[in-house]
């Protein structure tokens, strides 16, 4: 059993992975955001190394013959790819980890790493999803149209995930995928195999 818990945040573009994610873990401690590297453009406000990692074709072509990413995936026509330095962390110290990731990375972590916590993060209509996407303002219509469509073949995974957040209040969101984490840390095995019981 790895040290650290692997919670896999996934869903939709725009269903609000990003905003949850990095509010949880202004809340909770030992909990790390899993900083992955993508092929695609730098937007306005990301900062190099804190978002993503910001890499070249050239770049990425090599990560992945050094075997330096715990998955891969082809996603909206760029490539995005996990670190493979997250999990050897997770083994060696514990920390417990967000990977805001999409549903084919879900399933190549799901596949590896079994006891990972799989959340699927969801509002509760096409149209809210599409009003937030719109009011990013990080895509052209064409491309968000695109999102959207993707959105309707990704919610089919939706029957593999364990848990589901429906993201129409942010605050409700946030105290459920913060609820999530603490209950897993919890869970009766991951106590009795810890050193915190010492009685
Ligand atoms: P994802 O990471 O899943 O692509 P984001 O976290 O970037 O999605 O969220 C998409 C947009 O929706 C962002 O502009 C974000 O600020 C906004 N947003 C996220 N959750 C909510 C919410 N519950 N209510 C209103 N706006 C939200
Ligand atoms: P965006 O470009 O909008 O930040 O992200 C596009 C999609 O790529 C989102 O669904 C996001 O979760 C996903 N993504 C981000 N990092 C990774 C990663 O390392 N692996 C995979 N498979 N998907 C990722």
């Amino acid at each position: 059993m790895l040290k650290g818990n692997l919670f896999i945040v996934s869903g939709p573009s725009g269903s609000g992975k990003t905003t949850l994610s990095k509010n949880v873990i202004e809340r909770l401690d030992n909990l790390k955001f899993v900083v992955s590297y993508t092929t695609r453009r730098q937007r306005e406000g990301e900062i190099n190394g804190i978002d993503y990692k910001f890499v070249t074709d050239e770049e990425f072509d090599q990560l992945i013959e050094n075997d330096s990413l715990s998955e891969w995936a082809l996603v909206h026509g760029y490539r995005y790819g996990t670190p493979v330095e997250y999990i050897e962390l997770a083994e060696s110290s514990g920390v417990d980890l967000i990977f805001d990731i999409d549903v084919q990375g879900a399933s190549s972590l799901r596949t590896k790493f079994s006891e990972g916590i799989c959340i699927f993060v969801i509002p509760s209509s096409l149209d809210i999803l599409k009003q937030r996407l719109v009011e990013r303002k990080t895509e052209e219509l064409a491309e968000i149209d695109k999102r959207l469509d993707d959105a309707k073949k990704e919610m089919n995974e939706i029957r593999n995930y364990d848990y589901i957040i429906i993201n129409d209040s942010l605050n409700e969101a946030i105290e459920h995928l913060s609820a999530i984490i603490v209950a897993e840390r919890c869970r009766r095995e991951r106590i009795l195999n810890s050193s915190k019981i010492n009685i």
